[in-house]
């Protein structure tokens, strides 16, 4: 139980360090109960359990549970000695949805329209740059959709452009009044993986390295088996290591009935 198909694996030495490197895996996306309430910055604790970093802070109803996740996934990563577990700290919690959120949307939005040939000779509009840049929403709020709206009916846009253009910006970004970061119920695991050239990289959340996540021990066992924790990524093809407490009861599992778990 919990456990990693080795054999599948192939292993690799860095530094003294072992790493097992799998096949990609089968990916999954879960929207259901994700986490959307702000709390009072004030109940926020610095985590404090295993793989902590001593600065990321969290929601004080997700401490335990996290813990639980990473005593899981650190004995285990003892066990089989890989790196990539061995490595695992939870590396940033909670974020404030401030100003800075809309900044980044904005930016990243251009930078989109920068890289994809469809959008050559389209401008943004000026005048839309503040609406893109305010308290949208998540999916399905209505002042997001008002937003996408105006993006499409502007000079030179199409309805087919701007819906290329959010598809790809919402895998990539939320707007701002959206962040998942912003509940502390969320956190970004970091470990190091075995990369092709023979190296090791830290992920850093890094979205260019997910893939090379999910080959590891680490991204392929919290692929599988985050869930059994009640937390799970919205979309592990994008960043198996952003977990997101799905307050979804006790764990599954017992606690005793976990192997490699203290
Ligand atoms: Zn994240």
């Amino acid at each position: 139980m919990l456990e990693l198909e080795l054999n599948a694996a192939v292993k690799k030495q860095v530094k003294g360090h072992q790493y097992y490197v799998f096949p990609s895996p089968a990916t999954h996306s879960n929207y259901v109960g994700r986490p959307t309430k702000y709390p009072d910055q004030k109940i926020l604790q610095v985590y404090g359990g295993k793989g902590s970093n001593g600065k990321a802070k969290l929601h004080p109803d997700v401490l335990a549970p996290a813990d639980f996740l990473m005593t899981a996934l650190l004995k285990y990563g003892e066990h089989i000695d890989d790196w990539s577990m061995r490595s695992a700290v939870i590396q940033s919690g909670w974020r404030p949805d401030d100003a800075s959120q809309g900044r980044e949307y904005l930016r990243i939005l251009k930078l989109i329209m920068s890289r994809d040939k469809a959008f050559a000779g389209i401008v943004f509009p000026a005048s839309l740059e503040e609406e893109a840049q305010s308290e949208l929403g998540g999916p399905g709020n209505p002042r997001l959709k008002t937003f996408m709206k105006h993006v499409a009916e502007s000079p030179g846009w199409t309805q087919a452009l701007a819906d290329s253009l959010f598809r790809q910006l919402h895998l990539a970004y939320a707007p701002r009044g959206f962040n998942p970061h912003a509940t502390g119920f969320v956190f970004d695991l970091n470990f190091s993986v075995y990369f092709p050239n023979g190296s090791e990289r830290s992920l850093d959340a890094d979205t260019s390295l997910n893939r090379y996540a999910l080959q590891s021990a680490a991204g392929m066992w919290l692929n599988k088996y985050a869930m059994t924790f009640c937390f799970d990524s919205y979309d592990t093809r994008i960043e198996v290591w952003h977990q997101e407490y799905r307050n979804c009861g006790p764990p599954s599992i017992p606690a005793a009935k976990i192997p490699f778990t203290a």
